[in-house]
Order: C-alpha cells, then structure tokens, then sequence
C-alpha cells in the first residue's frame, strides 16, 4: 500500500517536474495586446494565456491601453528579456519597424495577432479573421435591416463610420462593406445624405465611442434636421454604442423616429443586450477561442520545426511582403440567432446576457 502510494506520489512529482521543466525549456511567449478598454481583447489575452500554458510554455501578456509608446517599450522589453516569440496585436501597425529588426537580430519570431504590421520584412506570420468579409457581413445585414424596417422609405438615408486609420483591418472592414454598398448608391436605393465616403473621411481614431458620437451628433445637426437617417454603418460595438446614444439623445427609438439599422462588430455584451433591446441591429462574432488556437499552433510548428498552418497566402501585403496568413471565419449575429451562436457555442452564458 505504502510502496504503491510512494509510486504514485513519485510519479505525480515527476510528472510535475517534467511538466514545469518544459514550461522552462519551451520558454516565455511575449504577447501583446492594444487595450483592455474592450472585452474583446481581454478574452484574447486570456485565452491565449491559458492555451500557451497548457502547450508548456510561459506567457508574458501585457496591455498598453492604446498607447503607441506604452506598447513599443512593452515589446522592446519582451526582446531584452529574451522572450521567445512575440505575439502582437498592434496599435499602429507601422511604428514597429526598428524594435522588430531588434527582435530579427536576437531570433525572435513574431506573428501579427489580428492586426497586420506593416512596413517590416520581421513579421512571420498573421492570425486573423476574413476582415473583408466581416465587412461584407456588416453590409449585407445593413441592407437586410434598411429593407424589413424601412420597407416604403426610398432611398435610404445612410452614414458611414470607418475603424481606426493607423489599423489596417479598417480599410478591409470599409471596402468589404462599400463591396455590397456601391452597387445601391450608384442606383440610388441608398443615399449618404452628408456626402461623407472614403477611410479619410469616416475613419475613426483608435478606435474611440466618444469620437463617433461627436461625429454622429455633428451628421445629425447638419445634414437631418430636415430627413432622418435610417442606417449607420458601424465597424465595431464600441463605436455603435456611441452612435445610439447619438440617436437616442435627439429622439430616435421613440415615437415616429425608428431607431436606424446600427450594425457593430466584436458582440461585447453591452451590444448583444442592445440587440436584444431592439436598439444595435446586429454585430460580427469573432471567436477569439479559435483565434487563440491557431496561434497557439503557429508557435508550436514553428518552434519544432513542423508545418505552419496557414490558409492564405496572397491577401495581406504589409508593404515589403505578402504575410502568410490563417484567416477564421465571421459570423453575422443579430436577433435571430445569437442565442445559438453565442450562448450555445459556449461562449457566453445566458445570464450574462440579462
Ligand atoms: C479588430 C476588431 C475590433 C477593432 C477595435 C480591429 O482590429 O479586428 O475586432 O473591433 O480592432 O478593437
């Protein structure tokens, strides 16, 4: 009895040592993500935390609240301390040139989480969604919403908001979304009332709800006081948010002003209850458990020499090289479906959604 508990402590001791001495050998995994201000970004960090440590190796996840010098000296850290691969979800996909040549010189691999980088030879391979289709998607689902609750008004009234122009997933987002939209306002079934198109114009810095709401309480009292809007293109939850409150505040989801079909992107919990509500009309489900996955297995193939996944090799060109790529599917949640979606797939909850 005693040998055999001896044997089995033994061998749990051992299994624990062999487990932490690879943790050690497969060494620190430098991971870097743009902001905790979204959840999005949180699960990410904490999915690839928890997937990386279960692979053996250590992680070193920071957060850099969407500031460019902030993220900079965290990933010239990661460098010094020797970290074995960086996983970066940049800020501005184009400050990190001179600390990715450092990160080069000491054999660090890096892979593009989410968000290119651009303007480097040193980025190895990128992990993403299809942004463009995510664009297609948000489009399609505005068209969708313009008809069934505004199926007499013609043409449409429609305005257009764009991601962050230092982020390269932006641009994707917008032309997939223009992909579907161009077509209606050439034949005048939608109508951008304020004339406002183009990444230059409708472009949102970092990312910012208050940014969108300014601009949307700026739409509205110039160019509606006469008509009403009827759809907002929105990229992302957070600015959606904004742009409802925008809405909200002079009257619209209230007597005879129909809320506008509101699209968003990234189905944070704030914006999923919204959808529930009746206010956003829908948002894009990426899910960061997979895209955690994959990089995980990207680091892994690479670190022992195997085959790196990848299902794209020809879309993303950071400026000096075409990136290879894995991207992961899109989905398109609204009303109709995110109990499926989001709460059968596990992701969240139901309560949470209460
Ligand atoms: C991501 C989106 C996210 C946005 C704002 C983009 O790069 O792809 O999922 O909504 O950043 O955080």
């Amino acid at each position: 009895m005693k040998i055999t508990h001896f044997a089995g402590a033994l061998a749990i001791g051992l299994s624990l040592f062999a487990a932490q001495g690879h943790a050690a050998d497969k060494g620190t995994i430098g991971i870097a993500m743009p902001t905790k201000s979204s959840a999005r970004w949180i699960a990410d960090g904490n999915n690839m935390v928890k997937l990386f440590n279960a692979a053996g190796y250590k992680t070193d996840l920071q957060y850099a609240e969407d500031d460019i010098p902030n993220q900079l000296s965290q990933i010239e850290n990661m460098i010094t301390k020797g970290d074995k691969v960086l996983v970066i979800a940049a800020i501005d996909g184009t400050t990190l040139s001179n600390a990715l040549a450092n990160a080069k010189a000491a054999g660090i691999k890096v892979i593009a989480y989410d968000r290119l980088i651009k303007g480097t030879p040193n980025v190895d391979y990128y992990a993403t969604f299809d942004n463009f289709k995510v664009g297609v998607e948000q489009a399609d689902s505005l068209v969708q919403g313009l008809k069934q609750r505004f199926p007499k008004v013609h043409p449409w009234n429609v305005e257009l908001f764009g991601g962050s122009p230092d982020d390269n997933n932006s641009y994707f987002f917008y032309n997939g979304a223009m992909s579907v939209l161009e077509p209606l306002i050439k034949s005048g079934d939608i109508k951008i009332v304020s004339g406002q198109m183009g990444m230059d114009k409708v472009g949102t810095l970092r990312w910012d709800g208050a940014v969108a709401q300014a601009r949307m309480d700026n739409l509205l009292s110039a160019y509606y006081t006469k008509s009403q809007v009827n759809g907002v293109l929105s990229p992302y939850d957070g600015l959606s948010i904004g742009i409802l409150s925008s809405l909200k505040g002079v009257g619209y989801g209230s007597g005879g002003m129909k809320m506008p079909i509101v699209t968003g992107q990234d189905s944070e919990i704030p914006s999923i209850k919204s959808i529930i509500a009746g206010e956003q009309y829908s948002s894009i489900f990426k899910d960061t458990r997979e895209l955690a996955k994959v990089t995980v297995e990207m680091v892994n193939s690479m670190m022992s020499g195997g085959k790196v996944p990848v299902n794209d090799t020809k879309t993303y060109n950071n400026g000096v090289k075409i990136v290879p790529s894995y991207l992961l599917h899109p989905v398109l949640v609204d009303k109709t479906n995110y109990e499926k979606v989001l709460v059968g797939s596990g992701y969240y909850k139901a309560d949470q959604l209460k």
